[in-house]
This record gives C-alpha cells, sequence and structure tokens, in this order.
C-alpha cells in the first residue's frame, strides 16, 4: 500500500515533536558569583527545583569576585534557551563588562527567556534594556528616573510617578499571595489566593513597566514597613522576541521551599523558555490560609 506524504510528513513531526519533550531537556544557565544574598546556597536549591521536573538540564556559570578579572566571564548564552539571574551587585559589586550585557541582550531579543529571581531586581540600575525586561527594580540608587512605581489600586494596575526612592520590604513574615491573571498560562489552575512561607515583600518597586503583565501581588503592610498597596510580585514580560518571568519571592532557602514558590519558578521558567507551560499544579499547593512547605 502507498502511504500519502502528508502522512508520513505528520508522522515525522509528531515523533520529532515527542522527541523533543522527552529528550531533549531546556538547556538553562544560572548566573551568580554576586549578590548580597548568600547564593551559595540559593543556586543549588534554584538547579534543584528546575531539574527535579524532569524539563530542564541547568549549568552555573560564577562570576569573578567582587573587583575580581572579568576578562574570561563570557556567558555562553547562545547554548542556552533559559538564563536565570541570581546575581547582583548591591551594594558596591561589579557591573557586567559591556559586551557580556549586548550578547546577553542580544539572545534576550532573538527568543531567549530570562528568569529574574528574587534580588536579581535589584541589579544594574543603569543599564535600559535589562530594566526593560525586569519591569521594575529596586535599590541601587532608583528613584523617579528609574521609572514610576507600579502596584496595584482598587483592583487595577497603576503607575504612580511621585518622586522617592525604590525598594523597600519589611521583617520577613508569610503573606498571602494573589492572583490577577487567572488565563495567564503561569497562572492556569493555580488558587486565587495562596499563604506563602515566611519572606520578604517587596515594595516601591519601580521601573519602565512596558510590556509587563503582573501575575499575582502582595499586600505591603504599614504595620510592616509596608506602603499599604497590594504590591508586584510575579510577573511575565516580553522584550523583543524574548520572554521574562520575574519572581520578588525567594530570600532564603527556608522562603524557597514554599510550595509556592517552587510551582510558580516551574511554571514561569517553562514559559519563559518556551511560551507554555505543561507542569500540573501539585497537590500539596498552599491553601488561602495555610502554607506548604517542602523539606
Ligand atoms: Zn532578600
Amino acid at each position: 500500500m502507498k502511504i500519502p506524504r502528508a502522512c508520513l510528513f505528520l508522522a515525522g513531526t509528531l515523533f520529532a515533536a515527542g522527541t523533543l519533550s522527552a529528550a531533549t531537556p531546556i538547556r538553562t544557565l544560572i548566573i551568580d558569583g554576586q549578590n548580597n544574598h548568600d547564593w551559595k546556597k540559593t543556586t543549588p536549591v534554584l538547579k534543584q527545583i528546575l531539574e527535579s521536573t524532569g524539563l530542564f538540564q541547568v549549568d552555573v556559570v560564577t562570576s569573578p569576585p567582587k573587583g575580581g578579572d572579568f576578562s574570561t566571564f563570557r556567558p555562553e548564552f547562545a547554548k542556552y534557551r533559559l538564563v536565570v539571574g541570581n546575581y547582583n551587585e548591591f551594594p558596591t559589586g561589579d557591573k557586567w563588562p559591556e559586551d557580556v550585557k549586548t550578547a546577553f541582550e542580544r539572545f534576550i531579543d532573538n527568543g531567549g527567556g530570562f528568569v529574574s529571581y528574587h534580588a536579581a531586581d535589584n541589579a544594574f540600575p543603569e543599564w535600559p534594556a535589562y530594566n526593560l525586561m525586569i519591569g521594575i527594580g529596586g535599590w541601587l540608587g532608583r528613584d523617579e528616573k528609574s521609572g514610576p512605581y507600579w502596584y496595584f489600586k482598587d483592583n487595577k494596575l497603576v503607575s504612580d510617578t511621585t518622586p522617592g526612592r525604590a525598594g523597600n520590604h519589611g521583617a520577613r513574615t508569610p503573606f498571602v499571595v494573589v492572583t490577577r491573571e487567572p488565563k495567564h498560562p503561569i497562572m492556569r489552575g493555580l488558587p486565587e489566593k495562596w499563604m506563602h512561607a515566611s519572606d520578604e515583600l517587596y515594595s516601591r518597586m519601580r521601573g519602565p513597566g512596558k510590556n509587563m503583565i503582573v501575575l499575582a501581588t502582595g499586600w505591603s503592610d504599614p504595620a510592616n514597613r509596608g506602603t499599604g498597596h497590594d504590591e508586584p510580585m510575579l510577573m511575565a514580560l516580553t522584550y523583543g522576541k524574548g520572554r521574562i518571568f520575574h519572581t520578588t519571592l525567594g530570600h532564603d532557602p527556608a522562603a524557597m521551599a514554599c510550595v509556592g514558590f517552587i510551582t510558580t519558578l516551574q511554571r514561569g521558567a517553562e514559559w519563559a523558555a518556551t511560551g507554555k507551560v505543561t507542569m500540573k499544579v501539585p497537590k500539596d499547593f498552599p491553601a488561602a490560609d495555610k502554607e506548604s512547605v517542602r523539606q
């Protein structure tokens, strides 16, 4: 029997797609080496969270220490589909060399994925493309020149041009994360509200906020040095052909043990790399009034 060419083509396509998802993990690069947080502890946790899905294969590139020789620090972005930022120069560390910045911009512009994890949004206030990628940032001298404040008011995202410094948080405490975009692939199937394990709740974040969807917020309690606003916690952005998932969560391994952190990081990373989310919401996902952590 003669098999029509179209069927052969279809079978080949299906086989290729199946092979891709089963055997070709998303090559991922975590960048660390300088951070006002304990990156030596948090990078292995990020790697484990991503690799435990079976979807990602994670390498790590560690920059020289503060003041070190950056002449050989040249991350090979082209080998990867996803970069995870666990780097910042807070308070007086090193900027990346100009050609590394250019290569990173090109990588994202051409369709690469980026995850901005916790204090990665403190980094590089003077680098316009980086701030377009993360949407909002804090500290390191950011102020009204960095862009407006962004937060939710009356259930709508607003920008506020009031002058002032950017970046703040109170004492670490559990807090409720509220889903704002339930139809976005990263958030689909997640509860409207869930209790995050004890963590910093960032507030007073400023930036260009372009091509930015705020996926989830947390209420910044004035009794804990907060603003009284619903502050952005999780964001999805685009830059050129690239996608960015920005999570402000995960100060330390204890906060990263929250199943809400784990799940949104995995799903956000998959979306940033591929534009889709195939991972299911786990059964131990936290409820509105109850934390859930994995040891
Ligand atoms: Zn922190």
